[in-house]
């Protein structure tokens, strides 16, 4: 593999005597504004060019501007053609392909596969402005308008198709995304390392085909390729082999696209190579060719963080949109990235696969420089920080005791089934912080938006106390997800004994700073391993516990997740013998919405519903009108209308896995 070489450690390419463009450019006026005659690469993004470092395309041109290239960006193209993919002309070293912030299937349906009515990444909202599937397309038209350029794919849907997976949406196993699309190279997961090295190589005149030692990338190659004689299937290998050398053969796409029990194995094992220290190389049979996976990348350090993100971005979306709104710049304009990765490994969530694990933190001092710009650049701001935060609200500097114990550690999650001893979880700094951030002048409160991992937060009540007294803006939302053991177990979430335990920290705290302040609990509905009684045992917690839920999310497939493969296979991933264990799967769209009906069991729409189950399930008894009954007898005249499956949530909203809770009184 490359060795590990810093972001900044690199000689700058000729063109950096440019300068930095107030804007990367979008048309051929802008690069002839910038003295430009060319790009010398061109990202091409599936959402709304906004020079904001919470925006990957963004991120990846400033910092590639930074090396000195001239980037172009051409934003949601029409892609019912090449001609739009010549509109900054031919890029001089490659095309980077990105569907954007989201998986574009994500962007576009419910989890109930209804068109969403918006999308948030997309000025005014509209709807439609990219197609399905769309890192494959925008890939496809790229190849088509110049056929000699090479095109690279990077970003979440990228990533998270790398493999043979299975896709929600169409109900099948689909090919990994480099056998559709025919790209070059695919960067996986946070690609700075690998995109910095891959243009300058280019640049160098190496040609891509000979690049195959990057970290974090993937690449179709001859069937039976390896490196170099040397290497070793896992399968064959002896104990004297360097493990270095060493790939891991996936079944074949062939296989896993009918087997299920093939898919769960192949789930398992993509899995299980996933730490950066120890993860080998992954191969895996696509007809006759085989696709190679290099291990991960290597985390960014500190100051690499830091210069990424103090990189020049205007924080602005693109002057082109004029007054549009854009949803998702709205919703983050004045919160701050601190960190990156996750350590909780939820099954459900893709963030592992495509951040890691390994918690990326910036420094103190970067952060509060963000703060102070933000107060001083970015229009609108009142002196509210919206969150500080990244995947997890708390996981900020926190990482194993030892560098050489998390190098070998083959674990999927830090803190399940329970926090691991040689977890640091250390809260000081995150409190510092905090306290520097709300001192700073102009700001009049920071809030914390990113949900909280509050079985860490347990550990620190002298965090619960800081948080809560000065960082809760009246709810404060964390994801329990459930209340049973069954589908907890499938998720790798913690019972609720931490919950309950965080609920009186909270409450305490709360009462101690004379504010009246609420717990917004989350939960997945018709997630794997749920059955119809762990619905109704949560129903019955909701109950008793007053809450009201009034969005609530149903279980989404998302590509790569181990959930995914639970809901596809009906086997768990998660055991050395996936055959070994079924796992319950509410698959149908009946006990989806049955599932679902149960967070809701307040909402008369669906008593009709529940009482069919209660009864269905010999729990009839708790059909009547009093308070030990889930749902009364009776139905109002105006609540005989069908159940709506779709809430009208925007695309941005279904990515925090939004959920407003009402507390009845
Ligand atoms: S040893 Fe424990 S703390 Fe360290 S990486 Fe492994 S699970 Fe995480």
């Amino acid at each position: 593999m490359q060795p590990v070489k810093a972001l900044t450690a690199y000689r700058p390419y000729w063109a950096k005597r440019f300068g930095v463009a107030p804007f990367l450019p979008m048309s051929r006026a802008e690069m002839e504004t910038l003295g430009w005659d060319e790009c010398d690469i061109v990202l091409v993004t599936g959402d709304a060019y906004i020079d904001h470092p919470s925006f990957g395309m963004a991120l990846v041109g400033r910092l590639l501007e930074a090396q000195g290239f001239r980037v172009g960006i051409i934003s949601q193209p029409d892609w019912t053609s090449a001609d739009d993919f010549r509109r900054l002309g031919r890029p001089k070293l490659f095309f980077g392909i990105t569907a954007g912030n989201m998986d574009s299937m994500v962007n576009r349906y419910t989890a109930d596969r209804k068109i969403r009515s918006d999308d948030a990444y997309t000025p005014n909202a509209e709807p439609g402005k990219r197609p399905d599937y769309a890192v494959t397309v925008y890939a496809q038209r790229a190849r088509e308008a110049f056929k000699d350029v090479p095109v690279v794919l990077g970003g979440i849907e990228a990533s998270l198709r790398r493999i043979a997976h299975f896709d929600y949406w169409s109900e099948t196993v689909k090919r990994s995304v480099l056998a559709d699309s025919k790209a070059d190279l695919l960067l996986y997961g946070n690609a700075e390392r690998a995109l910095v090295e891959l243009a300058h190589r280019l640049a160098k005149g190496v040609s891509i085909d000979e690049i195959r030692d990057l970290r974090g990338s993937a690449f179709m190659a001859p069937a039976g390729w390896t490196p170099a004689p040397e290497w070793h299937d896992a399968a064959t290998r002896h104990a004297h082999d360097d493990r270095a050398l060493t790939y891991v053969r996936l079944p074949d796409y062939e296989t896993v696209k009918t087997d299920k029990l093939a898919y769960a194995e192949a789930s398992r094992l993509f899995h299980l190579e996933s730490n950066p220290g120890n993860a080998r190389a992954l191969v895996q049979r696509h007809a006759n060719r085989d696709l190679w996976l290099n291990p991960p990348p290597i985390p960014l350090s500190t100051a690499e963080m830091d210069y990424i993100y103090g990189l020049p971005y205007a924080r602005a979306p693109h002057p082109s949109y004029g007054s549009a709104k854009i949803p998702a710049w709205e919703m983050i304009r004045f919160s701050v990235n601190i960190m990156r990765g996750c350590f909780g490994g939820c099954t459900f969530c893709s963030i592992t696969e495509h951040e890691g694990r390994i918690i990326q933190s910036r420094s103190e001092a970067s952060i509060l420089r963000e703060i102070e710009e933000i107060r001083d650049k970015t229009p609108g701001f009142t002196g509210i920080i919206s969150d500080l935060g990244g995947p997890t609200a708390n996981m900020y500097r926190m990482a194993c005791k030892d560098k050489a114990i998390e190098s070998a550690c083959r674990r999927l999650s830090c803190v399940y089934p329970d926090i691991c001893p040689n977890l640091d979880t250390d809260h000081t700094p995150l409190i510092h912080l905090y306290r520097k951030a709300r001192a700073i002048p102009g700001v009049k409160k920071v809030l914390i938006g990113s949900g909280l991992r509050y079985d860490l937060a347990v550990r620190s009540p002298e965090y619960v106390k800081e948080l809560v007294t000065h960082h809760v803006g009246g709810y404060l939302k964390i994801a329990p997800e459930h209340t049973e053991a069954g589908p907890l177990s499938k998720m790798m979430k913690p019972g609720m004994a931490a919950y309950d335990k965080f609920k009186r920290l909270f409450d305490q705290a709360s009462q101690a700073a004379g504010k009246e302040q609420y717990l917004i609990p989350y939960f997945i509905a018709a997630h794997p391993g749920t059955t119809d009684e762990d619905m109704l045992e949560l129903a019955l917690w909701l109950k008793r516990n007053d809450f009201r839920l009034d969005q609530v999310q149903t279980f989404l497939p998302t590509p790569l997740a181990i959930a995914t493969g639970m809901w596809h296979t009906g086997k768990n991933p998660l055991k050395r013998d996936p055959g070994s264990e079924e796992v319950a799967v509410a698959r149908g769209l009946k006990q989806r919405r049955l599932h679902k009906a149960f967070l809701r069991y307040h909402d008369p729409k669906n008593w009709p519903l529940l009482r069919e189950a209660l009864k269905r399930m010999g729990r009839a008894d708790l059909i009547g009108n009093g308070k030990r009954h889930l749902v009364p007898a009776w139905q109002p005249a105006e609540a005989q209308t069908p159940l709506r499956t779709v809430p009208k949530n925007s695309a941005l909203a279904k990515r925090h896995s939004a959920a407003k809770i009402k507390r009845s009184r």
